[in-house]
Protein backbone atom coordinates (compact mmCIF):
# COMPACT_ATOMS: atom_id res chain seq x y z
CA UNK A 1 0.00 0.00 0.00
CA UNK A 2 3.12 1.89 0.33
CA UNK A 3 5.54 2.11 -2.35
CA UNK A 4 8.60 4.06 -1.56
CA UNK A 5 11.70 3.40 -4.30
CA UNK A 6 15.18 4.81 -4.11
CA UNK A 7 14.47 8.07 -1.82
CA UNK A 8 17.60 9.96 -1.93
CA UNK A 9 17.12 13.45 0.36
CA UNK A 10 19.27 16.36 0.82
CA UNK A 11 19.73 19.44 3.42
CA UNK A 12 22.11 21.13 2.02
CA UNK A 13 25.25 19.58 1.54
CA UNK A 14 23.91 16.90 3.87
CA UNK A 15 23.34 13.78 2.38
CA UNK A 16 20.41 12.61 4.71
CA UNK A 17 18.32 9.54 3.00
CA UNK A 18 20.55 7.72 0.34
CA UNK A 19 18.23 5.23 -1.18
CA UNK A 20 15.85 3.92 0.69
CA UNK A 21 13.46 1.48 -0.86
CA UNK A 22 10.68 0.79 1.52
CA UNK A 23 7.63 -1.37 0.79
CA UNK A 24 4.67 -1.74 3.54
CA UNK A 25 1.99 -4.12 2.91
CA UNK A 26 -1.95 -3.87 3.37
CA UNK A 27 -2.38 -4.39 7.67
CA UNK A 28 1.50 -4.62 7.68
CA UNK A 29 3.02 -3.10 11.25
CA UNK A 30 6.41 -2.24 9.55
CA UNK A 31 8.50 -0.74 13.12
CA UNK A 32 11.72 1.34 12.26
CA UNK A 33 14.67 1.55 14.23
CA UNK A 34 18.51 3.46 14.23
CA UNK A 35 20.68 5.73 15.67
CA UNK A 36 19.69 9.35 15.93
CA UNK A 37 20.02 10.62 12.87
CA UNK A 38 20.10 7.80 10.69
CA UNK A 39 17.52 9.44 8.68
CA UNK A 40 14.17 7.77 10.31
CA UNK A 41 12.18 10.51 10.88
CA UNK A 42 13.11 12.24 7.55
CA UNK A 43 12.22 9.08 5.78
CA UNK A 44 8.44 8.91 7.53
CA UNK A 45 8.22 12.69 6.74
CA UNK A 46 8.89 11.86 2.62
CA UNK A 47 6.04 9.43 3.07
CA UNK A 48 3.16 12.15 3.27
CA UNK A 49 5.20 14.62 1.52
CA UNK A 50 5.93 16.84 4.61
CA UNK A 51 9.11 16.60 3.34
CA UNK A 52 10.11 16.90 -0.39
CA UNK A 53 12.71 14.19 -1.51
CA UNK A 54 15.31 15.36 -3.84
CA UNK A 55 14.86 12.05 -5.63
CA UNK A 56 12.63 8.52 -6.03
CA UNK A 57 9.47 7.69 -6.25
CA UNK A 58 6.31 7.17 -3.97
CA UNK A 59 3.23 5.79 -3.70
CA UNK A 60 0.39 5.36 -1.24
CA UNK A 61 -2.92 3.47 -2.27
CA UNK A 62 -1.77 3.27 -5.75
CA UNK A 63 -1.29 7.85 -5.78
CA UNK A 64 1.95 8.89 -6.87
CA UNK A 65 2.61 11.19 -4.00
CA UNK A 66 5.52 13.43 -5.75
CA UNK A 67 3.29 13.84 -8.75
CA UNK A 68 2.78 17.79 -9.15
CA UNK A 69 -0.78 17.55 -10.58
CA UNK A 70 -1.65 15.30 -7.23
CA UNK A 71 -3.14 17.30 -4.76
CA UNK A 72 -1.26 16.27 -1.87
CA UNK A 73 -4.05 17.56 0.31
CA UNK A 74 -6.51 15.09 -0.89
CA UNK A 75 -3.56 12.13 -1.18
CA UNK A 76 -2.29 13.41 2.92
CA UNK A 77 -6.02 12.38 3.83
CA UNK A 78 -4.73 8.65 3.22
CA UNK A 79 -2.37 8.83 5.28
CA UNK A 80 -2.12 9.88 9.18
CA UNK A 81 0.34 10.82 11.10
CA UNK A 82 1.01 11.36 14.39
CA UNK A 83 4.57 12.88 16.12
CA UNK A 84 5.86 12.57 19.55
CA UNK A 85 4.49 16.40 20.45
CA UNK A 86 0.52 15.83 20.24
CA UNK A 87 -0.24 19.64 18.86
CA UNK A 88 -3.77 19.97 20.52
CA UNK A 89 -5.45 23.03 20.46
CA UNK A 90 -5.16 23.77 24.10
CA UNK A 91 -9.05 26.33 24.01
CA UNK A 92 -10.47 23.54 22.08
CA UNK A 93 -12.06 19.58 23.69
CA UNK A 94 -10.73 16.84 23.21
CA UNK A 95 -13.81 16.30 21.21
CA UNK A 96 -13.87 19.59 19.75
CA UNK A 97 -10.02 18.89 18.26
CA UNK A 98 -11.00 15.60 16.76
CA UNK A 99 -14.45 17.06 15.30
CA UNK A 100 -12.29 20.61 13.71
CA UNK A 101 -9.70 18.06 11.83
CA UNK A 102 -13.02 16.17 10.22
CA UNK A 103 -14.97 19.53 10.00
CA UNK A 104 -11.65 21.83 8.22
CA UNK A 105 -10.39 18.12 6.13
CA UNK A 106 -13.66 16.40 5.24
CA UNK A 107 -15.96 19.72 5.12
CA UNK A 108 -18.15 17.70 7.44
CA UNK A 109 -20.87 19.68 9.32
CA UNK A 110 -20.73 19.55 13.11
CA UNK A 111 -23.28 17.68 13.66
CA UNK A 112 -21.89 14.90 12.10
CA UNK A 113 -18.09 15.48 12.28
CA UNK A 114 -18.46 15.22 16.60
CA UNK A 115 -20.60 12.02 15.97
CA UNK A 116 -17.80 10.49 14.24
CA UNK A 117 -15.38 12.38 16.37
CA UNK A 118 -16.96 10.48 19.67
CA UNK A 119 -16.78 7.19 17.31
CA UNK A 120 -12.70 7.82 17.12
CA UNK A 121 -12.65 9.14 20.84
CA UNK A 122 -14.36 5.63 22.24
CA UNK A 123 -11.57 3.59 19.79
CA UNK A 124 -8.93 4.78 22.11
CA UNK A 125 -11.41 4.66 25.29
CA UNK A 126 -11.76 8.05 25.56
CA UNK A 127 -15.28 8.52 25.04
CA UNK A 128 -15.21 9.94 28.80
CA UNK A 129 -12.98 12.72 28.53
CA UNK A 130 -14.41 14.31 25.46
CA UNK A 131 -15.34 17.48 27.24
CA UNK A 132 -11.99 17.66 28.88
CA UNK A 133 -9.67 20.36 27.42
CA UNK A 134 -6.01 19.64 26.67
CA UNK A 135 -4.53 20.61 29.77
CA UNK A 136 -7.21 18.70 31.88
CA UNK A 137 -5.68 15.26 30.38
CA UNK A 138 -2.22 13.17 30.82
CA UNK A 139 -0.02 13.36 28.10
CA UNK A 140 -0.98 9.77 27.86
CA UNK A 141 -4.43 10.78 26.97
CA UNK A 142 -3.64 14.01 24.71
CA UNK A 143 -1.54 11.46 22.69
CA UNK A 144 -4.43 9.02 22.46
CA UNK A 145 -6.76 12.26 21.47
CA UNK A 146 -4.06 12.77 18.46
CA UNK A 147 -4.72 9.03 17.84
CA UNK A 148 -8.10 9.71 17.49
CA UNK A 149 -7.64 12.73 15.48
CA UNK A 150 -5.71 11.20 12.83
CA UNK A 151 -7.75 7.95 12.35
CA UNK A 152 -11.22 9.65 12.33
CA UNK A 153 -10.22 10.89 9.18
CA UNK A 154 -10.21 7.34 7.83
CA UNK A 155 -6.25 7.38 7.06
CA UNK A 156 -5.39 3.96 4.86
CA UNK A 157 -2.00 4.04 6.41
CA UNK A 158 -0.97 5.41 9.84
CA UNK A 159 2.91 6.95 10.63
CA UNK A 160 3.70 6.81 13.74
CA UNK A 161 7.27 8.89 14.54
CA UNK A 162 8.23 8.74 17.90
CA UNK A 163 4.64 8.48 19.73
CA UNK A 164 5.59 7.68 23.03
CA UNK A 165 8.84 9.24 23.71
CA UNK A 166 7.53 12.47 25.22
CA UNK A 167 6.34 10.76 27.92
CA UNK A 168 6.66 9.73 31.86
CA UNK A 169 7.19 6.03 31.86
CA UNK A 170 3.44 5.33 33.41
CA UNK A 171 1.73 6.81 30.33
CA UNK A 172 3.47 4.63 27.42
CA UNK A 173 1.39 1.77 28.26
CA UNK A 174 -2.18 2.79 27.74
CA UNK A 175 -0.78 4.74 24.01
CA UNK A 176 0.77 1.17 23.31
CA UNK A 177 -2.48 -0.57 23.96
CA UNK A 178 -4.27 1.85 21.49
CA UNK A 179 -1.77 0.86 18.82
CA UNK A 180 -2.00 -2.32 19.06
CA UNK A 181 -5.79 -2.25 19.02
CA UNK A 182 -5.45 -0.28 16.07
CA UNK A 183 -3.32 -2.82 14.69
CA UNK A 184 -5.81 -5.37 15.49
CA UNK A 185 -8.35 -3.62 13.63
CA UNK A 186 -6.52 -3.72 10.96
CA UNK A 187 -4.67 -0.66 10.22
CA UNK A 188 -1.26 -0.26 8.13
CA UNK A 189 1.14 1.41 9.98
CA UNK A 190 4.89 2.35 9.93
CA UNK A 191 5.91 3.29 13.16
CA UNK A 192 9.46 4.62 14.63
CA UNK A 193 10.21 4.30 18.48
CA UNK A 194 12.42 2.96 20.74
CA UNK A 195 10.17 0.79 22.38
CA UNK A 196 11.79 -2.88 21.76
CA UNK A 197 8.77 -4.19 23.52
CA UNK A 198 6.64 -3.47 21.33
CA UNK A 199 8.30 -4.04 18.19
CA UNK A 200 8.60 -7.94 19.43
CA UNK A 201 4.86 -8.00 20.28
CA UNK A 202 3.28 -6.20 17.77
CA UNK A 203 5.74 -5.76 14.28
CA UNK A 204 5.59 -7.58 11.58
CA UNK A 205 8.78 -6.30 10.23
CA UNK A 206 11.45 -4.63 11.86
CA UNK A 207 13.56 -1.97 9.66
CA UNK A 208 17.23 -1.03 10.39
CA UNK A 209 18.29 1.76 9.18
CA UNK A 210 21.83 3.65 9.62
CA UNK A 211 23.12 6.48 7.62
CA UNK A 212 20.21 7.34 5.45
CA UNK A 213 20.21 3.89 4.41
CA UNK A 214 18.08 0.58 5.59
CA UNK A 215 21.18 -1.71 6.59
CA UNK A 216 18.63 -4.60 7.44
CA UNK A 217 15.00 -5.97 7.78
CA UNK A 218 13.53 -8.99 8.88
CA UNK A 219 11.15 -10.35 11.45
CA UNK A 220 11.58 -8.78 15.08
CA UNK A 221 12.90 -12.56 16.29
CA UNK A 222 15.49 -12.19 13.64
CA UNK A 223 16.37 -8.47 13.82
CA UNK A 224 16.62 -8.58 17.91
CA UNK A 225 17.22 -12.25 18.41
CA UNK A 226 20.00 -13.01 15.41
CA UNK A 227 21.10 -9.70 13.53
CA UNK A 228 23.72 -10.76 10.19
CA UNK A 229 24.63 -7.12 10.24
CA UNK A 230 27.73 -5.61 12.33
CA UNK A 231 25.97 -2.64 12.44
CA UNK A 232 22.63 -4.21 13.84
CA UNK A 233 24.83 -5.98 16.13
CA UNK A 234 26.08 -3.30 17.85
CA UNK A 235 22.89 -0.56 17.41
CA UNK A 236 20.73 -3.78 19.17
CA UNK A 237 23.67 -4.31 21.63
CA UNK A 238 23.57 -0.80 22.67
CA UNK A 239 19.63 -0.44 23.58
CA UNK A 240 19.01 -3.79 24.48
P1 LIG B 1 16.21 10.87 15.90
O1 LIG B 1 16.27 9.43 16.36
O2 LIG B 1 17.15 11.72 16.69
O3 LIG B 1 14.84 11.41 15.81
P2 LIG B 1 16.20 10.52 13.01
O4 LIG B 1 16.69 9.18 12.59
O5 LIG B 1 14.74 10.75 13.04
O6 LIG B 1 16.87 10.87 14.42
P3 LIG B 1 16.23 12.71 11.17
O7 LIG B 1 15.44 13.64 11.99
O8 LIG B 1 15.56 12.11 9.99
O9 LIG B 1 16.89 11.57 12.04
O10 LIG B 1 17.51 13.51 10.70
C1 LIG B 1 18.49 12.98 9.83
C2 LIG B 1 19.55 14.03 9.56
O11 LIG B 1 18.97 15.11 8.83
C3 LIG B 1 20.14 14.66 10.81
O12 LIG B 1 21.51 14.84 10.59
C4 LIG B 1 19.42 15.97 10.92
O13 LIG B 1 20.22 16.92 11.56
C5 LIG B 1 19.17 16.33 9.48
N1 LIG B 1 17.95 17.14 9.29
C6 LIG B 1 16.69 16.76 9.58
N2 LIG B 1 15.80 17.72 9.26
C7 LIG B 1 16.54 18.74 8.75
C8 LIG B 1 16.20 20.04 8.22
N3 LIG B 1 14.92 20.46 8.14
N4 LIG B 1 17.22 20.82 7.81
C9 LIG B 1 18.50 20.40 7.86
N5 LIG B 1 18.88 19.19 8.33
C10 LIG B 1 17.91 18.37 8.77
MG1 LIG C 1 13.43 11.39 14.51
Amino acid sequence: IVEARGIHKHFGALHVLKGVDLAVHERELVFVIGPSGSGKSTLLRCLNRLEEPSGGAITVDGIDILDRRTDINKARQRIGMVFQAFNLYPHMTALGNVALALRKVQGLPRAMAEDKARRALERVHLADRAGHYPGQLSGGQQQRVAIARAIALEPRVMLFDEPTSALDPELVGGVLAAMRELRESGMTMVVVSHEMGFARAAADRVVFMDGGRIVEEGQPEAIFGNPQQERTRAFIGQIS
